[in-house]
């Protein structure tokens, strides 16, 4: 894993109410209060950011958002800025989830506008790209993630992208309980840190940190940890309990 700091990742998705939401926040500052050399980050729902946040002040769990309209401000009913998730409390924001290009209509040029705005207001943008079930069967992995990353980072320069994540989801195995083997999420992710290599240089090939998503659990992140350009996860259903989440955060023990 070279320097990289590892990473894990919740995203609560469109799950829990404030009250819900601040209680299981306060129950995983106290679980993960002794972790070292890891960095951990939540992402609940909009509605409760700003009690989250309050929650986690000071301690080693970070803010994140679901999503961003990359706008400044404006007559855009529903979407919320870069700048209104920093005032919130967030340090960093997910873009271009499976499920937002699946359901709302997210392109490669939307999530480039919208890295774009994260990377302006110092918001750390993690980068969701993955195949299809189907994509995959027709051995276009390779290819399909190619076109997202590129045409995701397209137009920034090397220190816009110094802080920048990557999350690699495959589509078949988010929320479906199948997971990659740890040999299938090593060859994509390799294959991503050479792309990267190729377009930003090797320093940064080989600070960005590069995420797996889909269907992590306690069972299944030690073996994904070991693989060396896994350097993290980003979990969905497993990140809703603050005992299993801490499970995750906890892999090493
Ligand atoms: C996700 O939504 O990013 C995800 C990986 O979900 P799950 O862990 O539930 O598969």
């Amino acid at each position: 894993m070279e320097n990289r700091k590892p990473f894990i990742a919740g995203n609560w998705k469109m799950f829990k109410t404030c009250s819900e939401a601040v209680n299981t926040a306060g129950q995983l500052v106290k679980l993960v209060k002794h972790a070292n050399d890891i960095d951990v980050m939540i992402a609940p729902p909009f509605t409760a950011l700003v009690p989250v946040s309050d929650v986690v002040k000071g301690s080693c769990v970070s803010l994140g958002a679901q999503n961003l309209f990359w706008e400044d401000e404006g007559a855009y009913t529903g979407e919320i800025s870069s700048a209104m998730l920093v005032s919130a409390g967030c340090k960093y924001v997910i873009i271009g989830h499976s499920e937002r290009r699946q359901y709302f209509g997210e392109t490669d040029e939307t999530v480039n506008k919208k890295i774009g705005s994260a990377i302006k207001d110092d918001l750390i943008p993690i980068f969701c790209v993955g195949e299809s079930e189907k994509e995959r069967e027709s051995k276009a992995t390779f290819s399909v993630l190619d076109k997202q990353v590129k045409r995701g980072i397209e137009g920034f320069s090397t220190d816009d992208l110094e802080a920048l994540v990557i999350a690699y989801e495959p589509v078949w195995a988010i929320g479906t309980g199948k997971t990659a083997t740890s040999s299938q999420a090593q060859e994509v992710h390799q294959f991503l840190r050479s792309m990267l290599d190729k377009i930003l240089g090797n320093m940064l090939a080989k600070s960005i940190r590069i995420l797996y998503g889909g269907s992590v659990k306690p069972s299944n992140i030690k073996e994904l940890m070991t693989m060396p350009d896994v350097d993290g996860a980003l979990v969905g259903g497993a990140s809703l309990s603050a005992e299993t989440f801490s499970k995750l955060v906890h892999y090493q023990v």
